[in-house]
């Protein structure tokens, strides 16, 4: 396959996905290309806090602004993916007491909305809060779905004349002289090589930016900051708790759909694509919860995942080793003036909050080296419909009351309203829909998309329903519907590894006796694998 286009970006993250969302509006001809699938890297693994900015506003004031102002505008360009959960900084008996002061006053200098309250207002709203904790600020923090925020801006690339091609990993950057003027590849799909040639390629690719950057012959230090996060099985607060002192490990809880997420440690790694859940990380995080809520490990785990932060490493100022000392501002990279290699930019670190206005950065320059000003548009163009609404779990009970629901039952004529996912209400006839829409026979897009799988019981039940149906819709040989089974329960199995202990471990269990001794995945015969995870070659 071979192609031409203006601008080429590079992964199919927030930062890539922004990029092309607004080069498109722009009107440039448009293509995107991803390894794996939408949110696959960073976007897909991150903690879902929209930052109202409070968390850097001693650290990095600049970032605490960009926060502030975006988080603003984000509730109204995509207000189904946001929950306005609101957000506390509370001062729990460990932390430092003159902290409070400080970060109120930094909040008003970097224009965060602040207001304090008392503790047993903070209480009051969240009953599971330490009763210790002696002062209380409201915020503007809410939660944000990455999937649903990632899938609307493809969309809206799509609906601009853009292009998303995912599972296309790039391999080799093509140069002219000292010009990049595109890139070869493979399609993980078919197998197929394919050529793209661009008048400017824009590098998002995350904490793996380096390595395209090396492709092209230049050095970009991109230092991956792995940070866990483990999902408690219910909400135990609704409103987003940070405590109030300087950012450390485990200091944030987010409510997440019907969860409730403890984050984040951070500690540097070489790899972006091999890092393991450490012990001590899930024993960190579990101690720093009870500092938040007293009785947090009372409360059952439901499993722990990492994500792999893009810490761009200044190699002219090589002090910072620590990981979380490292600036999580943006950097962008003109590789033209930087190591005299022309077209082409990238973009490293920054926050997911802010990736619209690392776009519109990135696409400006991009518009200034093609000699080609265009405005940007994104700061008004809604990728919502404005009547779209949050996703609830509730809202699809609703829906399925008023069509007549039916659990899923050996039919001649199986119901397209049968539940397929009982935790999350995945009906037959939205994994069909996405079948129809996507021909993805990968359990995990089922799961990033319609949330199948997602919920308390980890797939127990609905992951071999679900490949049952993959493989009649799509007409594949029983082993490729085989491997993708197994595919996705040994990464639901990963992240339930690390927290089992009590009411997980019992439920693991139970899973383990359906698949292993009812169905008897391990003598499954299986084809060659997709690569769900495209991981680098690494020397
Ligand atoms: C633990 C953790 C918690 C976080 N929590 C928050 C938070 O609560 N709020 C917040 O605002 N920010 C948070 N962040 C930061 C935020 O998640 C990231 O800054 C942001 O998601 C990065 O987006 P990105 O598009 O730059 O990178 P990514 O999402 O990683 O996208 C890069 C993409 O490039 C693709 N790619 C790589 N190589 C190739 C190739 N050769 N060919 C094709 N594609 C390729 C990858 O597959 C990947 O999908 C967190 C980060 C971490 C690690």
């Amino acid at each position: 396959m071979k192609l031409s286009t203006e601008i080429l970006i590079l992964g199919g993250g927030a930062t890539g996905l922004g990029a092309a969302w607004d080069a498109a509006l722009r009107g440039f001809k448009t293509v995107l290309l991803e390894k794996g699938d939408l949110a696959h890297g960073t976007s897909g693994r991150y903690h879902g806090l929209l930052h109202s900015g409070g968390r850097y506003v001693l650290r990095d004031p600049q970032s605490a602004r960009e926060c502030a102002a975006e988080n603003a505008l984000l509730r109204r360009l995509m207000p189904s993916c946001i929950e306005d959960t609101g957000g506390l900084f509370v001062t729990a008996p460990a932390d430092p007491a003159d902290y409070a002061d400080q970060f109120f006053a930094a909040c008003k200098t970097c224009a965060v909305p602040v207001i304090e309250t008392s503790p047993a207002e903070a209480l009051q709203r969240e009953p599971l809060l330490n009763p210790k904790i002696t002062r209380a600020f409201r915020v503007e923090d809410a939660s944000c779905d990455s999937f649903d925020a990632l899938h609307l801006l493809a969309r809206a690339v799509r609906a601009a004349n853009g292009e998303v091609m995912l599972r296309h990993r790039v391999t080799q950057i093509i140069r002219s002289g000292n010009r990049i003027v595109g890139v070869t590849g493979e399609n993980l799909v078919t197998g197929e090589s394919f050529t793209i040639y661009a008048d400017i390629v824009l590098n998002c690719a995350g904490a793996w930016a380096g390595r395209i950057a090396a492709m092209a012959g230049c050095e970009v230090k991109v230092t991956p900051g792995k940070g866990l996060m483990i999902a408690m099985n219910s909400r135990l607060v609704n409103t987003v708790i940070n405590r109030c002192k300087p950012p450390s490990d485990g200091d944030i809880i987010v409510p997440v759909g019907t969860v409730s997420v403890i984050g984040t440690t951070d500690t540097a790694v070489p790899n972006p694509d091999k890092y393991a859940i450490e012990d001590w990380e899930v024993e960190l995080l579990m101690a720093e919860g009870e500092q938040i809520i007293p009785s947090f490990r009372q409360h059952r785990a439901l499993r722990a995942w990492a994500g792999v932060r893009p810490l761009y490493e200044d190699t002219k100022k090589e002090e910072q080793k620590d990981s979380r000392l490292m600036s999580r501002a943006h950097a962008l990279l003109d590789h033209e003036s930087r190591d005299g290699v022309a077209g082409m930019l990238s973009m490293v670190g920054g926050k997911f909050t802010t990736f619209r206005r690392m776009a519109q950065l990135l696409v400006d320059t991009a518009c200034a080296k093609l000699g080609a000003e265009r405005k940007c548009l994104t700061k008004d163009t809604l990728i919502d419909s404005p009547d779209a609404k949050l996703h609830t779990v509730s809202k699809r009970l609703a829906s399925l009351e008023s069509n007549k629901w039916h659990v899923a039952s050996s039919t001649a004529q199986p119901p397209s309203h049968q539940i397929i996912c009982e935790c999350e209400l995945v009906t037959r006839a939205q994994i069909e829909s996405h079948l129809r829409e996507s021909g993805s026979p990968i359990l995990n897009d089922l799961r990033r998309d319609l949330r199948l799988g997602m919920g308390p019981c980890q797939a127990g039940f609905c992951a071999y329903r679900a490949v049952g149906i993959i493989h009649e819709t799509l007409q594949l040989a029983p082993p490729i519907s085989n491997s993708q089974l197994l595919q996705f329960l040994q990464e639901r199995w990963k992240g339930e590894r690390p927290v089992m202990w009590g009411h997980s471990l019992r439920s693991l269990e139970f899973d383990l006796h359906i698949y292993r001794n009812l169905l008897g995945v391990d003598t499954l015969p299986v084809e060659r694998e997709i690569e769900v995870y495209p991981t680098e070659q690494t020397s």
